[in-house]
């Protein structure tokens, strides 16, 4: 049986349906549509939007302030969006850190922080990475050294998304050197306004600055913000990582979304002789596609059953990001095929809004983008060890 043919689910699809038509205002709608992410400010317009309507954090349980809504629900919601074209909300709060203080945060750290990630008033990101401690985690060197009712804690981050946006990070620690290098390491929530912290963004290859540079310097953290316990962090962030990757499982339904911009660009494009969407290799390229993306859509909506159950779903989070970083990067360069030379007309970094026409600039933005699906959050290569190990038993 699918969703549609069950009634209180084809209501709620008509009723999340008729709050985007509403709600999703046209500057996010052109943007999204255009193949483009959501700047800082339009993810915080439509979180707040989301919050006012009680479905903030779709995932939530109830009891934290979310819908406590069903697996499926949660995918006819991100369905629906998709089709709205509206972006997805910004994950690092929402997905990561949240779920980590409502379960291993004191009652204190949840009444001050789980409202503002609701309400979008306040910006996480997630200081994990360092120069030499990307897939080597564990590794990181950055420390916290206890001196009263605080840690000091000095240091260097890398590759922290939107930290120049963020007022909040949730950040790795080595609290003490312990044999097993696992064991040392505390998972702290730092204010970003506190002094000695310096961020420096740098631009990537779509020529946009969302990644940073964190510097730590003598950075004063009350003891009150260690999550959990002191030496734990690394149980809790593996936690938070396996639940980073199994976040794509919501986004099986936006890359639907986005094989039907192709088809309406091959529409309109010609291979020369006739209309590129009658094309049969396009078409067998776009068939391919289509039939995969209906399965990681199924695998995800079984996957996000599992979670919402409280089951362990291991490595099937790892599956689940290394398909849909696969398939998004050739989703992308058929979007930009189809375009052909129009897709070169990038904006180049630093150019004024409206440079280039939206609909000719995103698809090769979105292109470049999908291309760090496959290093962040851990990188394929890691994915496919861990498949190796977690699921085939090698
Ligand atoms: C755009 C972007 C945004 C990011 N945002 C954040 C963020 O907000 N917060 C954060 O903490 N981090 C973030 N990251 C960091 C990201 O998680 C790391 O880049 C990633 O974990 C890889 O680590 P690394 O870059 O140090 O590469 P390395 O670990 O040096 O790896 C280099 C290459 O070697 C391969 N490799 C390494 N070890 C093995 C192995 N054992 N077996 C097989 N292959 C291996 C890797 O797969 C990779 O291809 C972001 C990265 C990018 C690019």
């Amino acid at each position: 049986m699918t969703p549609d043919q069950n009634e209180e689910y084809r209501a709620f699809r008509q009723e999340v349906r008729r709050f985007c038509e509403q709600n999703v205002s046209d500057a996010l709608r052109q943007r999204v549509r255009s193949g483009l992410r959501a700047t800082p400010e339009g993810f915080r317009q439509w979180q707040g939007i989301l919050f006012h309507q009680g479905w903030g954090a779709p995932t939530w349980p109830k009891e934290h302030g979310g819908t406590g809504w069903s697996p499926v629900q949660i995918h006819i919601f991100e369905q629906e969006t998709a089709a709205a074209d509206a972006p997805p909300q910004f994950h690092q709060g929402l997905e990561l850190i949240g779920p980590i203080l409502f379960t291993y945060g004191t009652e204190e750290q949840k009444a001050r922080y789980l409202p503002g990630i609701l309400s979008g008033q306040d910006w996480w990101c997630q200081g994990y990475s360092e120069p030499q401690a990307g897939s080597d985690l564990a590794g990181l060197r950055t420390r916290a050294v206890r001196d009263g009712d605080h840690y000091v804690v000095t240091g260097q981050k890398l590759w922290t998304s939107y930290a120049h946006e963020a007022n909040r990070m949730f950040c790795l620690v080595r609290t003490s050197d312990e044999s097993r290098k696992q064991d040392g390491i505390s998972l702290l929530l730092i204010d970003m306004d506190t002094p000695g912290i310096t961020v420096r963004p740098f631009q990537t290859l779509d020529e946009q600055a969302h990644v940073t540079e964190v510097f730590l310097d003598a950075v004063r953290v009350p003891v009150s913000q260690l999550v959990g316990e002191e030496g734990r962090g690394w149980s809790y962030g593996k936690v938070l990582l396996d639940r980073e990757r199994a976040l794509t499982a919501t986004l099986g339904a936006r890359l639907s979304r986005l094989l039907e911009q192709v088809r309406e660009a091959a529409r309109k494009a010609s291979d020369g002789s006739r209309n590129l969407y009658q094309n049969p290799v396009f078409r067998a390229k776009l068939a391919q596609l289509e039939i995969e993306v209906l399965a990681i859509e199924q695998m995800g909506l079984r996957m996000l059953a599992d979670n919402v159950a409280g089951v362990d779903t291991g490595p099937r989070g790892s599956m689940l990001k290394l398909r849909w970083s696969e398939l998004l990067q050739q989703t992308t360069q058929l979007w930009v095929e189809t375009l052909g030379y129009d897709a070169s007309r990038f904006a180049p970094a630093g150019s004024a809004p409206g440079s280039v026409p939206l609909d000719q600039s995103g698809p090769m933005s979105a292109y470049l983008h999908s291309r760090v699906t496959s290093i962040y959050g851990g990188s394929n290569e890691i994915q496919r060890n861990i498949i190796a190990r977690r699921a085939l038993g090698l």
